[in-house]
């Protein structure tokens, strides 16, 4: 008898209830209907295509970009009793000969290609006549306006289209609208079910905060959380050789990874990190794209992202099994000037390229700096409301401002530091940079303040007492809530009142500013995480959740698989909380399907009695 989909995947995964659109997802593939799904990273976008495979009714074929993820799937896939393979340039002999016997004797029930394979052509007979799905991950590299466009995917219609009656499934964790809409007509979805979740991430602590000391910063929160998995993304080689050096030296177990190292070593590092070997890997933004460790705790911006959707990009590669996870990025204002340069250094930028990189750098700069709700500012972002329909109250309680980490400055006495910084920007009357201003502010005298007969203004020294960094920041955060702006008409940038900065001066509309000063978050997080994933999680669990790890650390590479394949964070901590005795109490916990049941349960079972005698 046909199982459900419910049923299978409670059988399969060990799960009882779907995530939000995967259920929609599902029918349509089964269906025959095309569908777009646009949900977050960790949101659960394989199991859309992966159920259907698992329904044992025909070939589910993947496109992916990302190779190097590839067998990381095809192993997770195969842990849930399914007959996965990849066809791709990378693949060893050994293998390849062997999926594609699989494939022509027509056992597959799923299957990863590269785009290059698909258009090859090779694989269309073998398929053809089987195939019930074609899944394209990572939809977005269809499209010029999304931010990774991939020249082959749009080619890739020419080979579904060989497949009339396939469904075709696009799946992507980003996409505005206008991405959506070149989604749909550049794959050819044919009235497509149009699947959009939330894009909040709940389980993930953002925090924004100046940059004063980069190492130290950075070194704060990786000793909040010792011995877990974490990204620090720094924007040069050179700053990730200092940050990576600096770590190794407090004793931190960590590797750099960028361009110029050789090709072995950073497959060494990305493989040691995957597998748990490491746990911090200090990279530039070359390092990720093929990470789907999903017990990654914290991602660290040690530099500011060039736009809201690289930040959300590279952050989301935190928390992925839904755990709680921490989000920290250390803004300078310097950091977008490096960007512009970056962008603008080789080529001649067309007028609307140049426009948009400018207004992602005020959009990143502006979640930085705002003394707003992160979870709010990064929602708003993608175009949904905060809080999702349903949610609770205005207060996340999940990042620096929510939890009073950063502080917002008195109503009145932002108002008053706003105008007296604007006065000097207005006195200045546009024709010089930030510096400038911000000498004007100090009193700081030079030559040609003096010429300019400006040391004798009234603002001239009006901010004395708060000092640079801090009249550096707000005036950033004037910037980014456009009350102030900086030209390039002429050779150097220039800061500028607007006419909103001009209407705040004369009394028309409100300001908000942070306090400046980074402030101190207290408190080692890593108990308090696994508590808060198990109800039941007592202090001597902690032990027994060690324990487990390292039994799966031990038996993912006697598999050559990374741990996360066999058993996520969350099943463990689940097993430390509630020390099943039986295949039976195996079986309630979470993520555990009959296969894996199988394989792992009475190992995991026999380390438990084990450990329950020992005590
Ligand atoms: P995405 O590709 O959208 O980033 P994944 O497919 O990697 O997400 O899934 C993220 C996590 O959610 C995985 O750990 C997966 O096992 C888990 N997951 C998927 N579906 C469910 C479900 N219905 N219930 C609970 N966990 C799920």
């Amino acid at each position: 008898m046909q199982l459900t989909p419910e049923e299978i995947l409670k059988k399969r995964w060990g799960y009882d209830t779907f995530k939000p659109l995967q259920k929609e997802a599902i029918e349509a593939a089964l269906a025959g209907r095309d569908c777009l799904v646009v949900l977050p990273t960790g949101g659960g976008k394989s199991l859309c295509y992966q159920l259907p495979a698992a329904m044992g009714k025909g070939l589910v074929l993947v496109v992916s970009p990302l190779i190097a993820l590839m067998d990381d799937q095809v192993a997770a896939a195969r842990e849930a009793g399914i007959e996965a393979d990849a066809l791709h340039s990378n693949l060893k002999a050994a293998h390849r000969g062997a999926a594609w016997q699989r494939l022509a004797e027509g056992k597959t029930q799923l299957l990863y290609v590269s785009p290059e394979r698909l258009l090859a052509g090779d694989i269309l007979n073998d398929i053809s006549g089987r195939l019930i799905l074609a899944a394209v991950d990572e939809a977005h590299c269809v499209s010029h306006w999304g931010h990774e466009f991939r020249p082959e995917y749009r080619r890739l219609t020419e080979a579904l289209d060989r497949f009339p009656k396939a469904a075709r499934m696009a799946l992507t964790a980003t996409a505005t609208p206008v991405v959506q809409n070149d989604i749909r007509a550049q794959l050819g979805l044919r009235s497509p079910e149009i699947l959009i979740g939330h894009p909040d991430r709940p389980n993930l602590i953002y925090r924004a905060f100046p940059r004063r000391d980069q190492s130290k910063q950075v070194l704060e929160v990786v000793r909040r959380h010792p011995g877990e998995g974490g990204i620090v993304y720094a924007q040069t080689r050179k700053d990730v050789e200092r940050l990576a050096a600096k770590l190794k030296e407090e004793g931190v177990s960590s590797a750099p990874y960028h361009a110029g190292l050789s090709a072995e070593d950073r497959r060494r590092a990305q493989d040691d990190f995957v597998n748990e070997r490491l746990d911090v890997i200090v990279a530039t933004i070359a390092f990720g794209m093929g990470i789907d460790r999903s017990n990654v705790r914290y991602v660290i911006h040690a530099n500011t992202p060039r736009s809201v959707e690289h930040y959300q990009q590279e952050s989301g590669r935190a928390g992925r099994d839904g755990l709680p996870a921490e989000c920290a990025l250390f803004f300078a204002a310097s950091d977008l000037a490096t960007h512009r340069y970056l962008a603008k250094k080789d080529a001649q930028l067309a007028p609307e390229r140049e426009h948009a990189i400018e207004r992602q750098l005020r959009e990143i700069g502006r979640y930085a700096v705002s003394p707003l709700c992160r979870h709010r500012l990064l929602t708003e972002h993608f175009g949904a409301p905060y809080p999702a329909a349903g949610g609770n109250g205005e207060n996340c309680c999940n990042c620096d401002v929510c939890l009073g980490e950063t502080k917002g400055l008195p109503d009145d006495e932002a108002l008053l530091t706003a105008k007296k910084v604007l006065s000097a920007a207005w006195r200045a009357e546009g024709r010089y940079g930030t510096g400038y201003v911000v000498n004007l502010l100090l009193g700081r005298v030079n030559d040609r303040m003096t010429a300019n007969g400006h040391d004798q203004l009234k603002v001239f020294g009006l901010l004395k007492e708060a000092g640079e960094a801090s009249i550096r920041s707000w005036i950033d955060q004037l910037v980014v809530q456009e009350f102030l702006e900086v030209t390039e008409d002429g050779e150097y940038p220039l800061l500028r009142i607007t006419a909103a900065g001009r209407g705040l001066c004369n009394g028309r509309g409100t300001v908000r500013l942070g306090s400046p000063v980074p402030p101190k978050v207290k408190g080692k997080k890593k108990p308090k995480a696994l508590k808060k994933a198990a109800a039941a999680f007592l202090e001597g669990d902690e032990e027994l959740f060690e324990k487990l790890r390292a039994l799966r650390r031990e038996m993912a590479d006697k598999a050559g698989i990374p741990p996360y394949v066999i058993f996520h964070d969350s099943v463990l901590i689940e097993m430390a909380a509630s020390k099943p005795q039986t295949p039976d109490d195996l079986r309630v916990i979470k993520g555990i399907g009959e296969h894996k049941l199988e394989k792992y349960g009475q190992i995991f079972l026999d380390a438990i009695k084990e450990r329950l005698l020992e005590s």
